[in-house]
C-alpha cells in the first residue's frame, strides 16, 4: 500500500496584530508594547482567505492579536464560509466570547469552531500571565458558553515554569466542558516572548514531562483528542500518540499550512527563503516515507529548514529511533538551560513515517483518511 502525503487543508489568517491583552509569553508582546503592529483591511483580510482557496486550504483559524476587537469579524467569517470553508475557526483570549449574545451572532455568521486559551487553572496566576485582572473569569463563562452549543471548541493552554506543576488540575478544571480537543504548548521561547528577560522561563523538560504523562495516563479516557507541542517523544514514553512534533503537526487537520504561516508572518521572500534553504537540507535530514504532491514537498522543506534553525539534537538523540520524526529540544533551552536527560528509542531502525504513532488518532488526520494503494 502507498500513502499519499498531503500538507494540512487548514491555515492561520493573522487579520491584524492589535491586541488588548499583554500575556508575558505573547510571541508580538514588543511590538505591542511599542504600538508597532500592523491591522489588515477587510479587503486584505478576505484577499488572504481567497489565496487560502487558490492552495486547496478547507479551513481557517482566524487569528490576530485578539479576532474578536474586529467590527467586520462577522463579515470576515460569512465572506469565508460563502467562499467554501468549511471549518471557520476563530483563535480567542476570551475578550468578547463571555457574552452568550456575542457567542451566538458569531455562530449566525458562520463560526463553527473555537480555540479559545487557558494559561493557569488558578484564576490569579492566569491574571497575572494575563496582566489582566478578570481575564480567568472571562475564559471559564466562555468554556460554559462553547459548551451550550453544537459547534466544536478547543483549548490552549501554554505550559512554563509558572504552571508546569498544574497539570493534572488543568484536565481537572477542563473535563467538564468536553471540549473537542485539549492542547499543551510548551512555551516556545522565540520571538518576543517574555521568556528572554527572565519572568517566565521554559520549564525543565523532564519535570514538564513528567507532569504531563502522569495527567494524561490519568485523564486520556475522558478527553476526545489531547496534543502535546514543542516536546519530544521521549519525554512522553507510552503516550507518544499524544506528541505533535513539526512533522506531525504539517498533517494535522488542526494545524497550519507552513508555507502560508510564514508568508503572512514575515512575507513571501521568506518564505520562499525557508523552503530554498530546506531542499539543500532535506535529503540530509528530512524523514521521508510515502508519496507526496509538490506542495506538500515544499512545505516539508520548509520544515525541514524550521526543525534546524529552531531544534536542537543532543548527544543521545544520535543513536535513537526516532531522530528523524523527532524534533528534540528547543536550541534557546539547549544553550542556556538544558539539563535534560533525554531516553533514546531502540526500535531496531529509524523510523521514517511522521505519522508512526498517530493511527489511533485517524480522525484529526486527513492525510492518514486519504491514504490509498
Ligand atoms: S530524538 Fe532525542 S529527544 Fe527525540 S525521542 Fe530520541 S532521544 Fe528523545
Amino acid at each position: 500500500m502507498t500513502e499519499i502525503r498531503e500538507v494540512t487543508r487548514r491555515f492561520v489568517l493573522q487579520a491584524g496584530f492589535s491586541c488588548p491583552w499583554r500575556c508575558r509569553f505573547c510571541y508580538y508582546r514588543e511590538s505591542l508594547k511599542k504600538g508597532n503592529v500592523k491591522d489588515f483591511t477587510t479587503d486584505e483580510v478576505k484577499e488572504k482567505l481567497r489565496e487560502g482557496r487558490r492552495l486547496g486550504k478547507d479551513q481557517v483559524d482566524i487569528s490576530g492579536g485578539e479576532p474578536t476587537i474586529r467590527k467586520d469579524l462577522f463579515e470576515i467569517i460569512g465572506y469565508a464560509r460563502k467562499i467554501g470553508y468549511k471549518k471557520v475557526a476563530i483563535i480567542t483570549n476570551c475578550f468578547r466570547t463571555h457574552d452568550m449574545n456575542y457567542v451566538n451572532k458569531l455562530i449566525d455568521s458562520g463560526l463553527n469552531d473555537v480555540l479559545l486559551s487557558l494559561h493557569s487553572p488558578i484564576e490569579k496566576e492566569h491574571d497575572w500571565l494575563t496582566q489582566v485582572p478578570g481575564s480567568w473569569k472571562k475564559v471559564m463563562k466562555s468554556l460554559e458558553n462553547f459548551s451550550k452549543t453544537k459547534i466544536e471548541y478547543r483549548v490552549n493552554s501554554t505550559v512554563s515554569d509558572v504552571n508546569a506543576d498544574k497539570i493534572d488540575l488543568f484536565f481537572k478544571l477542563i473535563k467538564p466542558y468536553k471540549p473537542h480537543a485539549y492542547n499543551l504548548l510548551i512555551l516556545n521561547p522565540t520571538q518576543e516572548t517574555d521568556a528572554k528577560n527572565g519572568e517566565i522561563k521554559i520549564a525543565d523538560y523532564n519535570k514538564i514531562g513528567n507532569s504531563i504523562r502522569k495527567a494524561i495516563t490519568r485523564h486520556k479516557k475522558e478527553f476526545k483528542t489531547i496534543n502535546v507541542r514543542w516536546i519530544p517523544f521521549c519525554m512522553l514514553k507510552g503516550n507518544e500518540e499524544h506528541v505533535r512534533t513539526r512533522w506531525q503537526k504539517l498533517y494535522e487537520d488542526q494545524e497550519w499550512d507552513p508555507y502560508l504561516n510564514i508568508k503572512y508572518n514575515k512575507g513571501t521572500a521568506a518564505a520562499i527563503a525557508s523552503g530554498i534553504a530546506g531542499f539543500f537540507l532535506y535529503f540530509f535530514y528530512a524523514p521521508r516515507h510515502g508519496r507526496r504532491g509538490i506542495y506538500t514537498m515544499f512545505n516539508e522543506a520548509i520544515t525541514t529548514f524550521r526543525v534546524m534553525l529552531y531544534h536542537r539534537k543532543l548527544k543521545a538523540c544520535k543513536k535513537c529511533s526516532l531522530r528523524k520524526i523527532c524534533d528534540a529540544l528547543p536550541a534557546s533551552y539547549v544553550k542556556n538551560m538544558n539539563r535534560t536527560k533525554l531516553h533514546p528509542y531502540n526500535l531496531g531502525k529509524a523510523i521514517e513515517d511522521p505519522l508512526h504513532f498517530c493511527k489511533s488518532y485517524k480522525e484529526n488526520f486527513r492525510s492518514l483518511r486519504i491514504s490509498k494503494g
